[in-house]
């Protein structure tokens, strides 16, 4: 007789979510989680603790910049960074003690320790004392998430060389900041940094940022980015940092290959990508398959190729998010209780809390050229939005890209104060295979932020009525 229905190794979004589905549905369930709180990546070291200090900076930009043109005169504001990151700690314990909570309350068993497969239907449990438990179970889901991806040559000491988890913690504002790597979490990190007094620059390989976005946003953004004191250099990379005096030396050379520039840093932000996480799993022993880039390999029901072993999250492939580990692990919960569990995979929505945000779902104009698709566009800048103008958050834009000739909405992309919010009215729509004509028509409240998108569908479908 097996102990459990399901266990669950990997507490992150994608384990935690699944575990609670899965005993909701009455399957009786376990995790395993080596580290000492739940949550995994995104509530402990990602997502939460990076909002947190995006938010904080925010706010401490907006008193010193923004205020002022509201007619708020206030002294110029001082930074308290142990107190920003004593916010940001109490961020992080709700959110992994509101985990726990949910663990209890839905009867899921906690294990603390490494998870190891050793054959289907086991998986060893070793805690930090080094005490061995096995446990028993029906199935086993690999929920063990992602790492932090190296860069060649360069050693992530997590004090002046550091990842993300080491930007999250600087003890002082670097007086210089070189991020490497121009994608999602490099950008957010940076702002947050910028924000709180650093010059940043930006190194990024490719010749745009934020990599597989929509062009026209990424080159839209990078400007306001620019603006806000951020520099870029593109088609770059960085091929060492040496310890000079007290600071780094940083090597930096054109993607190309080319004459080596060396640039002066206090710190070196590795943001160059996560990479899936199956160390010490035991995967080989189990004869569980990866793929070419070390994911785990698995069909369209999250099954690998051993039966009874499945695997969600950002251990497979795909975007690496939360909401897509999340919606994974229901899914899957689903399906391993005998129904029809699905995710959607074309209507996935991407933000960066940035400021402006910047917000995408469904296909960018890049991809739609090289998949042949006839389509159309309508954009709306939010300087001609009353909202916008009302909070002074004039920068970006709403662009709606729908089917040529049915109509049907296949991405909208928003740069603007809120745009994670507004998002979401364009991720509905696509999920019920809307039109541009369909958002167009739905009546939008006024003023709202969220009237430019509706003013981009209806240029897309006819001619907005505020440009
Ligand atoms: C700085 C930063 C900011 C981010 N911001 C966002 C954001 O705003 N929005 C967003 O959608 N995504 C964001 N992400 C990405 C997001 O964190 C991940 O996509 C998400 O956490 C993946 O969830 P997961 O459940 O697959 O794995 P994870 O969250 O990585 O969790 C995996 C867990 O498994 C545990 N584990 C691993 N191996 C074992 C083992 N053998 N035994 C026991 N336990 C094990 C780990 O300790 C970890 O707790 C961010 C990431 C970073 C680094």
């Amino acid at each position: 007789m097996s102990q459990y229905d399901l266990v669950v190794i990997g507490t992150g979004p994608g384990g935690y979510v699944c575990a609670i589905k899965a005993a909701q549905l009455g399957l009786k369930t376990a995790v395993v989680e080596k580290r000492a709180t739940l949550g995994g990546t995104c509530l402990n070291i990602g997502c939460i603790p990076s909002k947190a200090l995006l938010h904080a900076s925010e706010m401490f930009e907006e008193a010193g910049h923004g205020f002022e043109k509201l007619g708020i005169k206030v002294s110029k504001p001082k930074l308290d960074l142990p107190a920003m990151m004593e916010h940001k700690t109490g961020v992080v314990d709700a959110n992994v003690n509101g985990v726990s909570f949910l663990m209890k309350k839905n009867k899921i068993d906690v294990h603390t320790g490494t998870g190891k497969i050793l054959e289907k239907g086991k998986v060893e449990v070793t805690d930090a004392d080094g005490k061995a438990t096995v446990l028993e179970t029906k199935n086993i889901v690999i929920a063990t998430g992602s790492d932090v991806m190296p860069l060649p040559g360069v050693e992530i000491d997590e004090k002046q060389v550091v990842s993300s988890t080491g930007a999250l913690e600087l003890d002082k504002v670097p007086g210089k900041l070189v991020v490497v790597g121009g994608g999602v979490i490099g950008l957010e990190l940076g702002s947050v940094w910028n924000r709180l007094g650093s010059e940043v620059t930006v190194v990024e390989f490719m010749d745009k940022i934020l990599g597989p976005m929509d062009g026209d946003v990424s080159k839209n953004f990078q400007r306001m980015l620019k603006k806000q004191g951020m520099e870029f250099k593109l088609s770059s990379k960085v091929t060492g940092v040496e310890k000079k005096g007290k600071g780094l030396a940083v090597t930096v050379e054109p993607a190309k290959g080319g004459d080596a520039q060396v640039i002066e840093a206090d710190i070196v932000l590795v943001a160059i990508g996560r990479r899936p996480y199956t160390e010490g799993l035991g995967l080989d022993k189990a004869g569980v398959t990866l793929d070419e880039r070390g994911r785990v390999k698995i069909d369209t029901h999250y099954k690998t190729n051993v039966d009874g072993i499945y695997a969600i999250g950002d251990v497979v492939a795909g975007p690496m998010l939360a909401h897509k580990a999340e919606d994974e692990g229901v899914a899957l919960a689903e399906i391993l209780a005998g129904q029809a569990g699905h995710v959607n995979y074309d209507v996935i929505p991407g933000v960066v809390y940035t400021q402006p945000e910047v917000a995408s779902v469904g296909k960018t104009e890049e991809e739609l050229k090289a998949a042949g698709v006839e389509y159309k566009t309508g954009k709306f800048a939010f300087s001609a939005n009353g909202r916008a103008r009302a909070m002074n958050k004039t920068d970006g834009f709403a662009k709606v890209l729908a089917d040529a000739k049915t109509d049907r909405v296949l991405g909208v992309h928003i740069v603007g104060f809120g745009a994670g919010e507004m998002i979401h009215e364009a991720a509905v729509l696509m999920e019920f295979g809307g039109s541009s004509e369909d958002l167009a028509r739905t009546c939008h409240a006024h003023p709202t932020m969220s009237e430019a998108v509706k003013e981009a569908a209806l240029g897309a479908f006819a001619k907005s009525i505020h440009s």
